[in-house]
């Protein structure tokens, strides 16, 4: 089947309409009608060509929220009418041991997890292709229930990857009540990353280069934001952290950061630049035993417990829609930590 869709025929090409394939169903597979998707700044780095190994055309999209049009007969979860979600991964091994554990976004079978966009196909496809289209077909185990209402379902599209992303971490190094943690960077994923830390009940204190974004946090619910470019708003906290989530999307010293963590403090890393960090010192990590990490995403499972997590407590992304021909206009922005705190493609708006 064919459907409309906004891709980059090469990196320095602005993305344009195009139809693309999708495969007929199967009996494990749902059809989805997509309503919404959020934009990240792992669309800008692929369509881009700033990561190795993108293959062209390139659909992104994995912030994808919908309508179930069709269900294979093996389809067992869902239903036509059903509002359903894709996140970052259409398919995985299924048999490893991540796989089996409900860390798909681990798996170690041949491929790895198959992404969203820019993963291997099936059904003599070459790439997958992403949200930023009018449909989409996924297996079932990568679809997701979203409880939220009619009028938040635009807004909960970001927790796909957003959400995700900062949840998987928070929870996996244990942020709650008594923890002092702190998120780096407030754009897309750090604007979810603070509310999320401050839903678990840690004291949160937010990390921008943006003076401008000062009360934006404390409104997205941080106790203190610090402006991290201020060498004398850092040294107030040095040595205090339990916990210290950076998603910036830019190369930039990590130092400043691991000075900040206390004894067997963690910092985790969840942004990819396009150029590596420049290496952090030996120093601070040893004097404190202190770590540098890295996060993927999150399971499926985990992403499910999120997205009911936030339904329940009324969580959402703060938006900005735009229309699917605003695309590059919205990459500009994002180039410039111009948005609050996530674009959102109203799809109604490909045609
Ligand atoms: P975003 O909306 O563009 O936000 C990034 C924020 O980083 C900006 O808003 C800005 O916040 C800060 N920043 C930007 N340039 C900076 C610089 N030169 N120095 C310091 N801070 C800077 O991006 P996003 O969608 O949240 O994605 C962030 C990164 O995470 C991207 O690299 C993306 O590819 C990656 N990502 C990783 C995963 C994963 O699974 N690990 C998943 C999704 C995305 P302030 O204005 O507050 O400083
Ligand atoms: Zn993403
Ligand atoms: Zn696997």
């Amino acid at each position: 089947m064919q459907t409309k869709a906004y891709a980059a025929a090469a990196a320095k090409a602005p993305l344009a309409p195009i139809t693309i394939d999708r495969r007929d169903p199967g009996p494990k597979d749902v059809v989805i009608d997509i309503l919404y998707c959020g934009v990240c700044h792992s669309d800008l780095h692929t369509a881009r060509g700033e990561w190795p190994g993108i293959l062209y055309p390139c659909v992104p999209g994995h912030e994808i929220i919908g309508r179930i049009t069709a269900v294979g007969k093996d389809v067992a979860n869902f239903k036509e009418g059903d509002v359903a979600a894709v996140g970052c991964m259409v398919d995985s091994c299924r048999t490893c041991d991540p796989c089996e554990h409900d860390l798909e976004q681990y798996c170690t079978g041949p491929h790895g997890f198959t992404g969203t966009y820019n993963g291997a196909a099936k059904g003599g496809l070459p790439n997958t292709f992403g949200g930023y289209s009018k449909q989409i077909v996924v297996d079932e185990h990568f679809v997701l229930h979203i409880r939220h209402s009619e009028e938040q379902l635009a807004a909960a599209a970001p927790l796909l990857c957003a959400g995700i992303t900062t949840w998987s971490p928070l929870k996996h190094w244990n942020v709650g009540p008594g923890k002092k943690v702190g998120i780096v960077g407030i754009g897309g994923l750090g604007h979810m990353g603070v509310k999320l830390a401050h839903a678990l009940g840690a004291h949160v204190v937010a990390f921008t280069t943006s003076e401008s974004k000062k009360q934006a946090a404390l409104d997205l619910g941080a106790n203190e934001v610090v402006v991290s470019k201020n060498a004398g708003e850092m040294a107030a906290h040095a040595g205090s952290f339990d916990f210290i989530l950076n998603t910036v999307a830019a190369s930039h010293d990590l130092d400043a950061f691991t000075n900040l963590l206390k004894l067997d403090g963690t910092l985790t890393l969840v942004g990819v630049p396009e150029h590596p960090h420049p290496s952090p010192s030996v120093f601070p990590l040893i004097f404190g035993r202190r770590s540098i990490a890295g996060s993927v995403i999150g399971g499926i499972a985990e992403t499910q417990e999120m997205l009911d997590f936030c339904a329940e407590r009324g969580i959402t992304s703060d938006v900005e829609m735009i229309a699917m021909g605003d695309i590059e206009n919205a990459y500009e922005r994002l180039l410039k930590s111009d948005v609050k705190y996530r674009f959102v493609i109203d799809m109604a708006t490909l045609n």
